[in-house]
């Protein structure tokens, strides 16, 4: 018999698409653990529906990217760019990332946003109403639909609408925020009505479905069972990561069964059997000389507020303070990878400041060749003087723009570069100068204890800094799950060393037990806690290590992704024969 297909909904497709010409294409399928996962759910016939992140406007170049997509099992929708602008720019990653990692916005960012906000909640609306489009015209009877995270709130609703017998279910992969900062949100309802459309919702961890059954609760006055959320006698069934055994909300159920456990996790294997690779067993030993006589301390983040980088460097300083006997003895290195260039970035505040904007746009320009930018101030989009504009052509070549536009079109628009109110080129400067302070105060002529990175690195050079790592660092302010971890733990059979994890991290639920869980907000406690990794027993890291080992190797994205599908199709089985 033909198998059941599944389709896998992401607002990003797994590729990389770029155009050779009018009607040709070249694509890279990305590799991380997740696609695999998703891709290769035994049983299913996968298939990935999603943007592939650039605009084609042009009917014969759509039905090339469609035509060469195929053969890769993905399925695009094409969205313009005005709606990847005010959706995925806007809606997605200026409202709810922010809002759902409990970023505060300063007062003034807060109201520019307020005012923008019922155009980006249409836009989003109408992105996943496009997706929901292209699912709907796929869609073949049995199919399983799983939508995946924040920037598809609406579409299971939409979904329902077109075909009530759809399975559907939802996958959040960042935190779901408290109920009380939900409530925040003027589309607090919508949003959860909608994904309760849904008949399987699921979350990293136990606190985020508790979060989000308080808010249909409190927000929806609907009625949380020990399975979920229940609506005029139809329940969305509700379920997380471990620990799922009770909702301490209702501490009398007994949440039933164990089988609400969908432990996300990384393709462990695909990083153990890296390291026996000649290329990376190269870098393994370069680094080893390199660092000789030292404690390698790593860091490795996208440069975004929520993983708490500077957080992390001044505890380091603050340990190397107290610990002077350490000073010539460790050294941290600190990979920042450039956040997705498509999102919003960086605040200018009331004024457009040249000496601000320049450096900035300069920045950007270096990281990536090809990026368009359009310039806001204060939720209005301001018009770029001509001033600004002499001044960013003098710093840039090739930047081609009209005064009094809007817009900058650089060379290319593949992406969108908002200047936006949280500001990672503030970021980015902050960490530069902490990093500055503590390499004066503390290196020397031929060593400094912290070696800072503004770029990622190939798969190769990442594997060997995890294995060659005696103490990770990991300290966001708050992260849906945090794979990192994970991958440095995959990676440290031989070694052994030590993470410290935050407590906000959604890691810390399955890691905790092996890791040195830490307030990133307490820079004592950190500083403690680098102290303790760097001097303890083998004996109690190869303890810790092999708690953790066993649990990355065991809950793999493989079985994470098979058994939500398979939860799912049981839900919706069950709800049948109930009724
Ligand atoms: N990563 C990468 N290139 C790098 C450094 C990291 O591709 O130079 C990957 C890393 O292997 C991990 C992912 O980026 O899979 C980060 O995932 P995580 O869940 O830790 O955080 P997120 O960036 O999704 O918030």
């Amino acid at each position: 018999p033909l198998r059941q297909r599944l389709l896998v909904v992401a607002n990003r497709l797994p590729v990389s698409a770029v155009r050779r010409g009018e009607d040709s294409w070249s694509l890279e399928i990305s590799a991380g653990g997740l696609v695999t996962a998703l891709l290769g759910v035994k049983e299913f016939e996968a298939k990935w529906i999603g943007w592939a992140g650039v605009n084609v406007p042009d009917e014969a170049g759509q039905k090339a990217l469609t035509e060469a997509l195929a053969e890769k099992r993905c399925i695009p929708v094409f969205l313009d760019e005005e709606i990847v602008h005010q959706y995925y720019n806007g809606y997605c990653n200026n409202i709810l990332w922010p809002l759902f990692h409990y970023l505060g916005l300063p007062q003034e960012d807060r109201l520019a946003t307020t005012r923008s906000f019922q155009s980006q909640f249409a836009a989003y609306k109408k992105a996943n109403q496009m997706f929901a489009d292209v699912v709907n015209q796929h869609y073949e009877e049995g199919d399983v639909v799983w939508c995946h995270d924040y920037h598809l709130m609406y579409l299971p609703k939409c979904l329902k609408e077109y075909n009530n017998n759809m399975k559907v279910g939802w996958f959040l992969h960042t935190p779901f925020p408290s109920s009380e900062i939900h409530r925040t949100l003027p589309s607090r309802s919508d949003l959860l009505r909608s994904v309760l459309a849904a008949d399987l919702v699921g979350f990293h961890t136990y606190d985020y479905a508790r979060h989000f059954v308080s808010a249909c609760t409190r927000i929806l006055g609907l009625e949380g069972t020990p399975e979920g959320v229940e609506d005029q006698g139809r329940l969305t069934r509700v379920a997380a990561h471990e620990q799922i055994r009770f909702y301490s909300c209702y501490a009398n159920h007994a949440l039933s069964s164990s089988c609400n456990q969908f432990p996300i996790g990384i393709d462990s294997d695909r990083f153990i059997s890296a390291l026996e690779l000649p290329k990376v067993q190269e870098h393994i030993k370069e680094l080893k000389e390199r660092f000789a006589g030292r404690k390698v301390m790593l860091g490795v983040d996208r440069l975004d507020m929520i993983k708490g980088i500077p957080q992390k460097i001044l505890a380091f300083e603050k340990f190397l303070e107290e610990n002077s006997v350490w000073r010539d003895k460790v050294v941290l290195l600190q990979i920042a990878v450039p956040t997705r260039t498509d999102v919003p970035e960086c605040m200018i505040s009331n004024t457009l400041d040249t000496s601000y904007v320049v450096p900035y746009a300069e920045t950007i320009y270096a990281m990536k060749e090809k990026v368009s930018m359009e310039i806001v101030t204060s939720g209005l989009t301001t018009r770029v003087s001509s001033s600004l504009q002499l001044a960013l052509k003098r710093k840039m070549r090739n930047v081609n723009m009209k005064a009094g536009s809007q817009l900058l079109s650089m060379p290319s628009y593949h992406n969108y570069m908002r200047l936006l109110p949280i500001a990672n080129q503030k970021l980015t400067s902050q960490v530069h100068e902490i990093v500055g302070r503590i390499n004066g105060r503390f290196g020397t002529l031929t060593a400094v204890p912290i070696h800072h990175l503004d770029r990622s690195l190939d798969f190769p050079a990442l594997c060997a800094l995890y294995a060659v790592t005696d103490v990770a660092l990991v300290t966001s302010l708050r992260d849906g799950m945090n794979l990192v971890s994970y991958e440095f733990v995959a990676c440290q059979d031989s070694k052994k060393g030590v993470l410290i994890l935050s407590e906000f991290a959604g890691a810390a639920q399955s890691l905790g037990a092996g890791a040195i869980l830490v307030n990133p907000w307490n820079i004592t406690e950190v500083a403690d806690s680098i102290r303790q990794a760097l001097t303890m027993s083998p004996e109690e890291r190869e303890k810790r290590h092999r708690h953790n080992f066993v649990h990355v190797t065991t809950h793999t994205a493989q079985e994470w992704a098979e058994t939500f599908v398979s939860e799912l199709d049981d839900t919706v089985i069950e709800a049948q024969l109930r009724t």
